[in-house]
């Protein structure tokens, strides 16, 4: 019997297939920015501004490497605080969530949500299946809500929102599927995992003993990887009718 179909984030709901690489460089700029107007505004006015910027950018990119040898999730807020630390910033500044809130995070530009995504959410809603998203973000959870609002999904996921950055491991650790699934209370095999990527999504959930749904889309990652997913699409539409192959009666009454 299906119970719950966990999505990934970036380019299973949300199409980055807009998203401009000099538009990022700009806002994260202006980001950083605040963050340093934050920190001067609390006092500390002899931060190195060069310094936290470039051990920012460095820390940022060791922990993204180190990431994917042992999928510990990297998480913004930490590599900030320990940004500022570097760059002297007194102790009593250090506070992860306050430097978050004055990088102001939203809605990136260039991206938008797939646009059949709130019609088929709203048919397994109705259908009472339970959904959740599972994401290998930089960002808590708190700051990927931010998004998620902005494009009108956040009242289809109530309770089940899950980021590495929170759980501490990266997709595809264990870890990350088995705080899913105890989100969604639903057993492996009565659960449907639908993502881009055939490492962390594919081969990750099928770990886990889920059933594992490709989607493709215009930036694949992983492609080498060798795993093979349960079943292929190129729109959530063709989700519903894979589910009625392997869930028959899934639908309900509507069914
Ligand atoms: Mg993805």
């Amino acid at each position: 019997m299906l119970k719950a179909v966990l999505f990934d984030l970036d380019n299973t709901l949300l199409d980055w297939s807009g998203f401009i690489r000099e538009t990022w460089e700009t806002s994260e700029a202006k980001r950083l920015r605040r963050v340093m107007d934050y920190f001067h505004g609390e006092g500390a006015t002899q931060t190195d501004e060069a310094t936290f910027l470039v051990e920012y950018q460095q820390r940022t990119h060791l922990a993204w490497q180190q990431a994917f040898v042992n999928l510990h999730a990297p998480n913004v807020g930490r590599v900030l605080v320990e940004a500022a630390a570097a760059a002297g910033v007194p102790s009593r500044l250090l506070n992860p969530r306050r430097c978050l809130e004055a990088y102001d995070w939203g809605a990136v530009d260039g991206t938008v949500i797939f646009p059949e995504v709130p019609e088929v959410l709203t048919i397994l809603n109705e259908a009472g299946i339970r959904i959740g998203i599972v994401t290998n973000a930089y960002q808590p959870m708190w700051m990927r809500d931010i998004e998620i609002d902005a494009f009108g999904l956040l009242d289809f996921f109530p309770t089940c929102r899950i980021s590495a950055a929170d759980v501490g491991y990266l997709k595809p650790h264990p870890e990350i599927f088995r705080a899913a699934l105890e989100c969604v209370g639903a057993r492996p095999e009565e659960t449907v995992f639908v993502g881009d990527d055939l490492e962390a999504d594919i081969a990750g959930s099928q770990a886990a003993g889920m059933h594992a749904v490709l989607r493709t889309a215009a930036r694949q990652g992983n492609p080498n990887t060798g795993a093979t997913p349960d079943g292929v699409i190129q729109s959530l539409h063709d989700l519903l009718l894979l589910l009625d192959t392997w869930f028959a009666g899934w639908r309900g009454e509507t069914a």
